[in-house]
């Protein structure tokens, strides 16, 4: 399998060696969806736009995309995610758009009648656009919350925090601006580390620019707004196709496993979500790697992984102000 300088290989990497394999013996529904992701990826790698000021594209982008455009267009691009799952979940979003000028959506599942929530969850999917599975495990857990949302936790649930990425024909990791999302957070001597480590460690890998300042875009900027302004107690972000968990955050201990996936911390980036969130400001962040960026974990894999991010988050994360949670709080799901 092909690896990048760090000795991981990259999602298209990954997908591509996985679609080389030709497995066999998958329903006709699957192997079309799989037949798309493989060409989707092979094509990922010869993309390299060139960096602008994206905020700068940002404001003075006019054409922007409805809500229901961006619906049609997810569900065109994801065999898991249907028109219906996007466009009558009432998402939100505010004036902050992608660089093309995509509502970056998000949903409020808040307090129930009567019952105080343990805490505040940002759950976010699609930080790298041609993660595929990311954000339609992020609209499978829209569905459950709509259906069980119980007031245990107040979540902010992100399912696409890069539409562009996912949108473009030939979907790609960073954005249009052909930056790394995640790598553009404010971490500290961003300028300095950020850049060393892009030419040193990954060789100028263009699928991990990390920008020419911290915060260049407005899709890392949305995300640093919401953050200072929902205040999350725990962070969780998905993305594909280590099969792993990681963890940054100095004040809870990490999820061991949840379903199939083992903790096994990859280190930290300059720019990173985790370095950021985690490191910098305190607050746990649960990365889940999920197996596969284009073929969906089976049902009952996907239950439990579901299940096991709600017992930890309810075993281990408390509010910022520390309040003590009675039993009471604790009964019911999500
Ligand atoms: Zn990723």
């Amino acid at each position: 399998m092909p690896l990048l300088r760090d000795g991981r290989p990259t999602s298209a990497q990954s997908m591509n060696d996985w679609c080389n394999k030709g497995i066999v013996g998958f329903t006709t529904a699957l192997w079309m969806g799989v037949l798309t992701a493989c060409y989707a990826t092979e094509h990922d790698q010869a993309e390299n736009p060139a960096p602008t000021d994206a905020l700068a594209a940002a404001i003075a982008n006019n054409a922007q995309t409805s809500v229901v455009d961006l619906c049609k267009r997810v569900a065109r691009k994801l065999a898991s995610v249907s028109y219906e799952d996007c466009a009558e979940a009432n998402f939100e979003h505010n004036e902050l758009r992608s660089v093309e000028g995509s509502p970056i959506l998000y949903k409020e599942y808040g307090v129930v009648e009567n019952r105080k929530p343990q805490a505040r969850i940002l759950l976010i999917g699609g930080i790298h656009g041609d993660e595929y599975t990311s954000v339609s495990m992020v609209f499978q857990w829209v569905r459950k919350l709509n259906e069980y949302h119980s007031g245990l936790f107040e979540w902010r649930v992100v399912p696409l925090l890069n539409p562009d990425g996912l949108l473009k024909s030939q979907s790609q990791r960073t954005n249009a601006n052909g930056v790394d999302l995640n790598r553009n957070f404010p971490t500290p001597n961003w300028d300095e580390l950020s850049q060393r480590h892009w030419v040193k460690d990954t060789g100028r890998n263009p699928r991990r620019y990390p920008g020419t300042t911290p915060v260049s875009e407005p899709e890392s900027k949305w995300l640093v707004d919401t953050i200072a302004q929902f205040k999350p107690d725990a962070i969780v972000s998905l993305h594909a196709p280590y099969g792993v968990l990681d963890f940054d955050g100095p004040r809870t201990s990490p999820p061991q496993r949840l379903g199939n996936l083992r903790l096994q911390l990859l280190g930290t980036y300059p720019g990173s979500l985790g370095n950021y969130a985690g490191v910098n400001n305190g607050i746990p962040v649960v990365t889940i790697e999920l197996p596969n960026a284009g073929t969906m974990p089976k049902g009952d894999q996907a239950a439990r992984l579901w299940m096991d991010l709600v017992g930890w988050l309810k075993n281990n994360i408390v509010p910022q102000d520390g309040q003590k949670v009675t039993a009471a709080d604790q009964a019911g799901p999500s």
